[in-house]
């Protein structure tokens, strides 16, 4: 079997079946709050200790959900090819499915960063971040996320890693938050690719193969046939 470059770009969609809602499929409703009353600097500023509170109940639930057969057969694809995750997910299932190559796009829940220093960020696991905690900076900490209207700092790197595709794969993805949804179109020519989502739209991505499937089923199957 030739090693091939597959690059799998993940969205809310790949984790749904592990019990950690999407946004769109509630309604534009996120464990009911507008997203942004709590996904944007602007609610931060308004009210910090609401902000803090809904993204330390979404770290402490991550805690109790376990990957899926999707993330699992994702982790599997490295027995066999060179395989690049670039997930938009706050969540850690793919590093606790296994897979060893991850770029997380929109940050990490498991982390806290200066609100001064965005290069300022340490590990805090399911831990809680509280009002008054701060950095050597002495700025209150905030959840290592990209929220909507900022900048997305790894958005270069990952379009770095998907123009070397032999294989693009798209799960589980809207494809409505830009800047990642022009990752869809960043493979190189001759790469295939390939989109998993129940709600994919016929000729978003000219040329894709379209399976409009769950996840958990239908990743599986294409790493089975992948791997050869
Ligand atoms: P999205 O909510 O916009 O879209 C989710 C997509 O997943 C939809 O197209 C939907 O049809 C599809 N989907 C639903 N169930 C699926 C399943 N079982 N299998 C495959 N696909 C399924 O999510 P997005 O495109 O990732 O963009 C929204 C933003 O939401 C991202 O920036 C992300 O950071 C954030 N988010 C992350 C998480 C998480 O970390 N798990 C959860 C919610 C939102």
């Amino acid at each position: 079997m030739d090693r091939r470059h597959i690059v799998v770009l993940t969205g809310a969609g790949i984790s749904a079946e592990s019990g950690i809602p999407t946004f769109r499929g509630s309604g534009g409703l996120w464990f009911k709050h507008r997203i942004e009353d709590v996904a944007t600097p602007e609610a931060f500023d308004r009210d910090p200790e609401m902000v803090l509170t809904f993204y330390n109940q979404r770290r402490a639930q991550l805690q109790s959900v376990e990957p899926n057969t999707a993330h699992k057969a994702l982790a599997r694809l490295e027995q066999g090819h060179r395989v690049s995750v670039v997930t938009q997910n706050v969540d850690n299932l793919h590093e606790r499915a296994g897979s060893t190559n991850v770029l997380h796009l929109h940050g990490q829940l498991c982390r806290a960063r200066s609100s001064a220093d965005p290069d300022w960020a340490v590990d805090i696991g399911y831990g809680s971040i509280r009002m008054g905690q701060t950095c050597p900076l002495g700025s209150q900490l905030r959840p290592d996320v990209v929220w909507f209207g900022e900048p997305v700092p790894m958005m270069d790197a990952a379009r770095e890693v998907v123009s070397t595709a032999d294989v693009l794969m798209i799960v589980g993805t809207s494809l409505a938050v830009y800047p990642a949804a022009y990752l869809a179109h960043d493979a190189p020519p001759r790469a295939e690719v390939i989109v998993v989502d129940p709600e994919a739209q016929a000729g978003k991505i000219p040329g894709a193969r379209i399976y409009r499937d769950k996840a958990t089923l239908r990743v599986p199957l294409l790493v089975d046939e992948l791997l050869g």
